[in-house]
């Protein structure tokens, strides 16, 4: 018994560190060396097999979203489990798990009001890569594991699930936010990773007619993958004008809005019929300012609603269930393919959003 527990001890010294992508001030990441992370009660550690960079990511790195140097970055992942802390049932070392980029705590206020993205507070809900160490990691400690570990099927792969964690979740939000009916139409205000699955969701929920904005070539063909049924580009049409033609005056049931820019704002509400709601997932800076002729000088019955990446492990098992039904397929979207070695090289081609990319997997 004594020889077993000096060998484990010794075995799990000898593993204690992973590689890490580490935040260590603006424009400064670097993938380090660090301890692996142990789970406390009503935690669990997974093994990273995959995951990927967001947007949100690119803005911390560039200064644009504090987080404190030192910080883990990522918040995308999909794993094994590698260690059960005191406090769990129902799962066991080595299950196959997606974990959403929200984790909620399922206890507190908000939570329990079902705004579990909020939990503990607003955006208290996203925490890996914000709040505490994140998925750029070869492990990652979940917290209220309980409530937040999705089992995936074994007929699935890493890639068919890995999107749903953040962008498929966040973008189909912005169609369900919107309550979009059977034959609305929907247009979607730019066509990144988001705004591609916004597309997606409007497609899921029934839309009749869904308009994609986008200029850049790739994600218009995504798109139309996506589900929209017309493309427009604003570097080469008055988009505002050019909606209100195909609907005939009437303006568009839903507007999703998947950029965080004031005019994209603006042309989601000048595009919008009386009662229409605008839904909003962008990540605005600097002020947000209504106009007031399309906002019917605040007579209209228009409906502005936004919302933050659902998560919680009832939300990943539903997002599975559209992918082993086959309602929905995200591989498309990961152009590019990296090793976790060279994810420093990843965040710059995703950064700078070279070569079409849409989304980057990176492999511990
Ligand atoms: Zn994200
Ligand atoms: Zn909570």
């Amino acid at each position: 018994m004594q020889a077993t527990e000096t060998e484990k001890q010794v075995t799990q010294e000898k593993s204690a560190s992973m590689k890490a992508l580490v935040f260590r001030g603006k424009n400064q990441i670097s993938l380090e060396e660090v301890p692996i992370p142990r789970p406390g009660f009503g935690e669990v550690v997974i093994r990273v097999t995959l995951t990927s960079i967001c947007g949100t990511d690119i803005h911390i790195v560039r200064g644009e979203y504090p987080v404190r140097p030192g910080l883990i970055l990522g918040h995308e992942p999909v794993g094994v489990i590698h260690e059960v802390g005191p406090g769990i049932t129902g799962y066991k070392v080595g299950d196959r798990v997606l974990v959403g980029a929200i984790t909620p705590c399922g206890q507190c206020n908000f939570c329990l009001s079902g705004n579990w993205s909020q939990c503990g507070g607003s955006i208290g809900g996203w925490k890996f890569g914000n709040t505490i160490h994140g998925a750029h990691a070869e492990y990652l400690l979940v917290p209220y594991a309980q409530a937040n570990l999705a089992k995936v099927p074994d007929d699935l792969t890493f890639e068919q699930v890995v999107l749903l964690a953040d962008i498929a979740s966040t973008g189909f939000s912005a169609a369900e936010s919107a309550d979009v009916e059977l034959g609305d139409t929907v247009a979607v205000f730019a066509q990144g990773p988001i705004g591609l699955c916004a597309t997606a969701g409007a497609k899921l929920k029934g839309a009749g007619l869904i308009i994609g904005i986008d200029s850049d070539p790739v994600r218009q063909r995504f798109s139309l993958r996506m589900g929209a049924d017309i493309i427009l580009s604003h570097e080469r049409t008055d988009v505002v004008e050019e909606i209100k033609r195909i609907t005939r005056g009437r303006g568009v049931d839903v507007a999703i809005e998947a950029l965080g820019t004031q005019t994209t704002f603006e042309n989601a509400l000048k595009v919008l019929r009386p009662g229409g709601t605008l839904s909003s997932l962008g990540v605005y800076s600097g002020k947000l300012s209504v106009p007031l002729e399309p906002f019917a000088a605040g007579l209209g019955d228009h409906k502005i609603v936004t919302t933050l990446c659902p998560g919680g492990k009832e939300r990943m098992r539903r997002l599975i269930e559209l992918v082993q039904r086959g309602r929905v397929d995200l591989r498309p979207l990961l152009t590019h393919h990296f090793s976790l070695e060279n994810i420093v090289e990843a965040y710059e081609l995703f950064g700078e959003r070279r070569d079409g990319v849409i989304k980057v997997a990176i492999t511990p």
